[in-house]
C-alpha cells in the first residue's frame, strides 16, 4: 500500500514529501495501535471544594507506543480527528472508561472527552446508551466533556445530539471554558451541567487581577444559571484558596492529583471511603 501513493509524491516539494510520508506512517501506526490495544487511559481526580473529597475522575487517553513510550494525546488526536480514526478510538475510550467506573464506588463519576468529529452521523447517543448498558453504570455518573468546536460546526444537528444524550441521563460539561470566541453564547445553545474553567485563567489567578475577575465572573454566572464550575490546572495551595473564596464547585489539577493508571485511582478511592 505504501508504494501505491509514490507516483503522486514527486509533484511535491521534498519537505512536503517528508511531511506527507510521516503523516502516512503515523496514520498506519495509529490504525495498528487500536487493533493491538496500545491505547490506555489515565485518570485524573476532581475534588469537591466544599468537602475536599474526590467526586470523580476524568479519563485521559495515552498511546503506549512500543518504542516511543507514553505518547500524549496532543501528538495524535488532531491527526486521528482528521482521518476520522477518532471515532473508533473515542468509542474504545468511552466503553473502557464506563467499564472501569463500574468497579468504583457508586457515587464516583467518570468524565470522558468527546471530539466534535464523534458527533457526525448522529450515532453518538446510541453508542453512549450501549456503553451504559454494557457496563451497567448509572447514566448520572457519566459526564461527557465537549469543547466549543461541537457548537461551532453543524451546531443545530449537534445540539440535537446533546439533547439526545441529556435524555439518556448523562451530564454534559463545557470544557476549556473561556478560550473560545464566544463561550458565553454557547451557554445559550444548550443547558450545560458543568463549566470547566480553562487552566489558562487558573494559572495566573493569584497574580493577575484580570484573570481573577474573569474566574469570579464565570463562577458567579454558574451560580445564577445553576451550572457547577470546575477549575482546571490547579497547581498550588494559593490557587486552591482563591478558587474556594470565589465559590468554585470543584477543582482539578496537579495539586490535587496527576493523571494516574486505573489501579492507582482505585486505591485512592478505597483509601477515601
Ligand atoms: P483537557 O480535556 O483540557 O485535559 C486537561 C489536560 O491538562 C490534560 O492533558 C491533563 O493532563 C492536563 N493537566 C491536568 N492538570 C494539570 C495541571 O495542574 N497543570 C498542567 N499544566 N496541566 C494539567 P492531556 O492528558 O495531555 O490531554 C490533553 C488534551 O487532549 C485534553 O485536554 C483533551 O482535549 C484531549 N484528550 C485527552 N484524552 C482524550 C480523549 O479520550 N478523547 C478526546 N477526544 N480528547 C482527549
Ligand atoms: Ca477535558
Ligand atoms: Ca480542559
Ligand atoms: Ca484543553
Amino acid at each position: 500500500a505504501k508504494d501505491e501513493g509514490r507516483g503522486t509524491f514527486r509533484y511535491f516539494q521534498p519537505e512536503m514529501d517528508a511531511r506527507v510520508k510521516a503523516r502516512r506512517a503515523l496514520e498506519v501506526e495509529l490504525r495498528g495501535a487500536l487493533v493491538v490495544g496500545e491505547f490506555t487511559l489515565r485518570y485524573q481526580p476532581f475534588v469537591s471544594v466544599e468537602t475536599g473529597k474526590i467526586t470523580g475522575f476524568e479519563a485521559l487517553l495515552r498511546w503506549n507506543h512500543p518504542e516511543r513510550g507514553m505518547v500524549p494525546p496532543i501528538e495524535f488526536i488532531p491527526l486521528a480527528e482528521d482521518i476520522g480514526l477518532i471515532v473508533p478510538i473515542g468509542e474504545w475510550v468511552l466503553r473502557q472508561a464506563c467499564r472501569d467506573a463500574a468497579e468504583w464506588p457508586e457515587d464516583m463519576r467518570v468524565a470522558v472527552n468527546i471530539s466534535a468529529v464523534q458527533f457526525k452521523g448522529q450515532k453518538l447517543a446510541n453508542l453512549v446508551a450501549s456503553a451504559l448498558t454494557m457496563s451497567g453504570i448509572e447514566p448520572g455518573r457519566l459526564e461527557l466533556e465537549i469543547t466549543e468546536s461541537v457548537l461551532l460546526h453543524d451546531s443545530e444537528a449537534n445540539v440535537a445530539v446533546l439533547h439526545q444524550l441529556r435524555a439518556l441521563g448523562v451530564r454534559i460539561s463545557m470544557d476549556d471554558f473561556g478560550t473560545g470566541y464566544s463561550s458565553l453564547s454557547y451557554l445559550r445553545s444548550f443547558p450545560f451541567d458543568k463549566i470547566k474553567i480553562d487552566q489558562s485563567f487558573v494559572r495566573e489567578i493569584v497574580d493577575n487581577s484580570g484573570d481573577a475577575a474573569i474566574v469570579s465572573a464565570v463562577v458567579g454566572m454558574g451560580v445564577s444559571l445553576g451550572i457547577s464550575t470546575t477549575a482546571e490546572g490547579v497547581e498550588t495551595a494559593e490557587q486552591l484558596e482563591r478558587l474556594r473564596a470565589e465559590g468554585c464547585t470543584e477543582v482539578q489539577g496537579y495539586y490535587l492529583g496527576r493523571p494516574m493508571p486505573a489501579g492507582e485511582a482505585q486505591k485512592l478511592m478505597a483509601r477515601q471511603s
